[in-house]
């Protein structure tokens, strides 16, 4: 048996439109005698009445609710849109099930609000899959040993469709979303912005991280540990989207694209430190920021001092934080992350060069700078990152 997960974001539920399209896909798919694993997201967005934002905010402020009954509130917009393809697919003489996370198998751990999977069992799934029938799962969630509902963090869905279609080792994953796919730039920032045919792991990963809001990154690894491919596609189109493997090109091919993709991430301030005979400082600095719940980027320690980002928002109680410990951090507000990703530029030399180059030119100053074996990044004033998104961009060549 043939087994192919899709996933519905929001959007892709959002309207009777919208779910046709989706009845739309699964009847193609069955058509191809695939047996299908359907992954839903709550219905729309917030204000929209089920969506996951609107429902948190029925909660009351987000400290009123005990983090297991605000997983119990949260896990109804997943339930909600279940049902509602449920009944559309049955209209249409399309046999299926729903099954929450837990009826799927989906053990978790008790970590409410951001659970982790710890194991499934495929079983459940696979005798309602032997019945022929299109088993709705409920995205975003799973079950605790101890029989509560939990989730496994925003965005959470993505995850759950990977997961499950590793442990039934599916044929692929379509995760089906508003857009065409994977993009080498934001189109709203480039307007040449191309979709990708194919695109590595690696490359999704950082592109994720790095702000292209796509796919979970978590959901990535997932797919990239059992090895199955994934594709990127819109519900709104008949486009293939994008193929996400482990080695989409020939080595040559990558070679000879160097960068993939331009990501960005806005909102971000530099902070510095200085040891000034300080002892412990970096450990100080570190042990608090990880105390008070900042996260912490773009870090860079020297024997003199510590170098690193934060959130716009998370910079004043940063700042607070290092002054009570006795330090004069200097801070820069307003920068922004922009990265450079392509698997194609390990190992090959002049990349950075290149990207100096491109930012020289349009007088944009690096303020600071770091690269791994698929992505170099850089951190630039936040008034200067469309155009230096677009310099690079064009450096790369990603528009032909
Ligand atoms: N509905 C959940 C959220 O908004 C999960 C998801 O859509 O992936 O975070
Ligand atoms: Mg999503």
């Amino acid at each position: 048996m043939a087994i192919l997960v899709q996933k519905y974001g929001g959007t892709s539920l959002a309207s009777e439109e919208a779910r046709r399209r989706v009845l739309g896909h699964i009847e193609r798919e069955r058509a191809h005698s695939y047996a299908l694993v359907v992954v839903v997201s709550a219905m729309g967005r917030m204000g929209d009445p089920y969506a996951t934002d609107t429902l948190l905010s029925l909660g009351g402020s987000a400290q009123s609710l005990p983090p297991r009954e605000k997983d119990l509130l949260a896990v109804c917009g997943e339930i909600i849109s279940a049902n509602v393809l449920c009944g559309l697919l049955r209209s249409e003489g399309v046999p299926s099930i729903v099954m929450t996370g837990g009826q799927a198998g989906i053990r978790t751990d008790a970590g409410f609000g951001q659970a982790r999977i710890m194991r499934i069992d495929p079983d459940p799934v696979m005798r309602q899959l032997e019945q022929g029938k299109v088993v709705i799962v409920t995205g975003f969630q799973g079950q605790s040993d101890q029989g509560d509902f939990t989730t496994l963090g925003r965005g959470g869905s993505d995850t759950s469709a990977t997961a499950i279609g590793a442990a039934l080792r599916a044929e692929r994953i379509d995760i089906y979303t508003d857009v065409d796919g994977i993009l080498t730039a934001d189109p709203r920032l480039v307007e040449d912005a191309k979709p990708l045919d194919t695109v590595s792991y690696a490359e999704i990963t950082n592109l994720a991280r790095q702000g292209a809001k796509v796919i979970h990154p978590r959901a990535v690894e997932i797919a990239a540990q059992s090895n199955i491919p994934l594709r990127v596609r819109s519900t709104f189109s008949d486009g293939e989207g994008t193929l996400v493997t482990a080695d989409p090109v020939s080595e040559s091919q990558v070679r000879d694209r160097l960068a993939t993709g331009i990501a960005h991430v806005p909102k971000v301030t530099q902070i510095s430190v200085t040891a000034d005979g300080h002892k412990d400082m970096q450990l100080n600095v570190f042990q608090s920021m990880a105390k008070h719940g900042i996260s912490v980027d773009f870090i860079n320690v020297t024997p003199g001092g510590a170098l690193y980002t934060v959130f716009d928002e998370d910079a004043d109680r940063a700042l607070e934080v290092l002054g009570k410990l006795g330090y004069t951090p200097a801070a820069v507000r307003g920068c922004a992350k922009v990265s450079v990703v392509g698997s194609g530029m390990h190992g090959v030399p002049g990349v950075m060069a290149r990207i100096v180059e491109a930012l020289t030119e349009e007088g944009i100053t690096i303020l600071q700078s770091a690269d791994s074996h698929a992505t170099i990044w850089v951190l630039v004033r936040q008034e200067q990152m469309t155009a230096a998104v677009r310099a690079l961009h064009n450096k790369f060549e990603l528009h032909l």
